[in-house]
C-alpha cells in the first residue's frame, strides 16, 4: 500500500542528507526493505573518510566492554559481510588487536577481565610475549579477538559506485529550500515521505538540529610507511597503529576538544609521532597527515530520532569515536522507529534533549 502511494506521487521513502557511515547504513536498510531513497552529499567528506575503521567492542583503557559493544558487534559483522558480498568488494579486514602492557599489574587485570561475561569472547586470557622486535612491548601484550578494520574509504566508494545516478546528488544541502508538505517533504524537485539528516559533525550548521549538544572531538592522524615493521595485528598503546597494506599504517589519533577547524597542526603531528616512537622502533616516513571531527555528544550516546515539531524530519548522528560498530544497528533502530515497528531506546532518542529545542525559541 505504502509503495503504491509513493509511486503514485513519484515520491521516495527517504531523502538522506550525508553519505558517511550513517547515511550508508540507513540507505542499505531501506534497500533491503525494498524502500526507495535518494542521497545528497556535499562531497567534502567527513569522519568516515579518515577513520581507521577499527571494530573493537572493548575499551582497552579499562578492560571493559564499550556501551552495547557486544550487541553492536553481533549485528554489524553480518551486516557488513552481506554488504561486502552484494557490492563484490573487499573492505572487511579481520585482525587481532595487541594491547601493549605498560605495567606489570595489567597482567592480573587482563586475566580477570578476560573471564568476565561479555568480554570472554573477545579477550584472550593469555599474556603473550612480544614476538616482533620492532614493537616496544617488554611486558608483552594481550590479544583481542574478533576485531579488525572496515576500510571505510573502500566501503563508501563501492557503495557510491553501486548507486543509480538518480539515487545520488552531489551538492551541499540548502536548508532554506526544504518544505514540509501534507505528504512529507519537498526539496527542489525531490519529493519524499521522510528526510533523514546524517551529516556527522556538520550538523552544527543544520537549523533543525544545531541546538542539540553535539560537542565534536577533532582527531589528527598520520599515515606512515614503515617497511620493516611487518605487523599484521593492530597495535594498541597510547594510540592505535593499524596496518592498511603495502607497509602503510594508520597511526592516531589526537582528541582535541577546542579546535574545530580542519587544519592539520604541527602540535597534532608531534603528539602522534611521540606516541609512535614509544610503540615501535622502526624507521618510518610520514605519507599523509589528515584530520576530521568526530560527532561526539555531551552524554556520549548517539543522537537519533524525529524532530519534535516536524514528524517527517529525522536525525541519525552522534556516533562518536565508534561509528563502524554502531552504524548498522542504530540505523535499523531509526528505520523501525520511523516505520512504527518499534520505539527507539531512550538512551539514544534525541527526545532526551527536548528542552534544547525550546531554549532556542
Ligand atoms: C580520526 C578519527 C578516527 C576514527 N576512527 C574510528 C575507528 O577506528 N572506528 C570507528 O568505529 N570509528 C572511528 N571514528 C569515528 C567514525 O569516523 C564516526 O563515528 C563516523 O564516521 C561518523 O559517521 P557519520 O556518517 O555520522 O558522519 P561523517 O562520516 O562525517 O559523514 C557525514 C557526511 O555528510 C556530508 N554532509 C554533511 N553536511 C552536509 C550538507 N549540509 N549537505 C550535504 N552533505 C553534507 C559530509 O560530506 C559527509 O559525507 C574515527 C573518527 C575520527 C575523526
Amino acid at each position: 500500500m505504502q509503495r503504491f502511494f509513493l509511486l503514485l506521487f513519484d515520491m521516495k521513502h527517504s531523502l538522506i542528507v550525508g553519505l558517511g557511515l550513517a547515511g550508508l547504513a540507513y540507505a542499505e536498510h531501506l534497500r533491503r526493505a525494498g524502500l526507495s531513497f535518494c542521497i545528497i552529499d556535499g562531497g567534502k567528506g567527513g569522519s568516515s573518510q579518515i577513520a581507521a575503521g577499527i571494530y573493537n567492542p572493548t575499551v582497552l583503557k579499562r578492560f571493559s566492554l564499550s556501551w552495547n559493544g557486544d550487541l553492536f558487534h553481533s549485528y554489524a559483522l553480518p551486516f557488513y559481510e552481506q554488504l561486502q558480498s552484494r557490492l563484490d568488494s573487499d573492505f572487511i579486514h579481520p585482525a587481532p588487536i595487541h594491547k601493549i602492557f605498560i605495567k606489570q599489574s595489567e597482567h592480573n587485570d587482563w586475566v580477570s577481565a578476560s573471564d568476565q561475561q561479555g568480554l570472554k569472547m573477545f579477550l584472550d586470557p593469555k599474556i603473550h610475549a612480544n614476538a616482533n622486535v620492532e614493537v616496544n612491548a617488554t611486558l608483552g601484550h594481550g590479544q583481542v579477538d574478533h576485531t579488525g578494520r572496515v576500510a571505510t574509504q573502500t566501503l563508501l566508494k563501492s557503495f557510491r559506485n553501486s548507486l543509480q545516478p538518480e539515487e545520488l546528488t552531489m551538492e551541499t544541502f540548502e536548508y532554506d529550500k526544504l518544505e514540509t508538505t501534507a505528504f512529507g517533504i519537498q526539496y527542489k524537485q525531490i519529493k519524499a515521505e521522510h528526510i533523514v539528516f546524517c551529516e556527522g559533525y556538520q550538523m552544527v550548521n543544520n537549523p533543525f538540529f544545531k541546538m542539540l549538544p553535539l560537542i565534536g572531538l577533532k582527531g589528527e592522524i598520520l599515515i606512515i610507511k614503515a617497511p620493516t615493521l611487518k605487523s599484521e595485528s593492530i597495535l594498541k598503546g597510547p594510540i592505535f597503529i593499524a596496518p592498511i597494506g603495502d607497509d602503510l599504517y594508520w597511526a592516531g589519533a589526537t582528541f582535541e576538544r577546542n579546535d574545530k577547524t580542519l587544519n592539520c597542526t604541527s602540535q597534532g603531528r608531534s603528539w602522534v609521532e611521540e606516541r609512535i616512537r614509544k610503540m615501535i622502533s622502526s624507521e618510518y616516513e610520514v605519507i599523509e597527515h589528515i584530520t576530521q571531527i568526530r560527532p561526539t555528544v555531551m552524554d556520549r550516546r548517539p543522537l537519533i530520532g524525529t524532530h519534535p515539531d516536524h514528524q517527517n524530519i529525522h536525525l541519525l548522528n552522534g556516533f562518536g569515536a565508534r561509528g563502524v560498530l554502531g552504524a548498522p544497528l542504530l540505523s535499523k533502530w531509526l528505520l523501525d522507529h520511523i516505520e512504527g515497528i518499534s520505539e527507539l531506546p531512550t538512551a539514544v532518542n534525541l527526545s532526551r534533549f527536548e528542552s534544547y529545542f525550546r531554549q532556542s525559541d
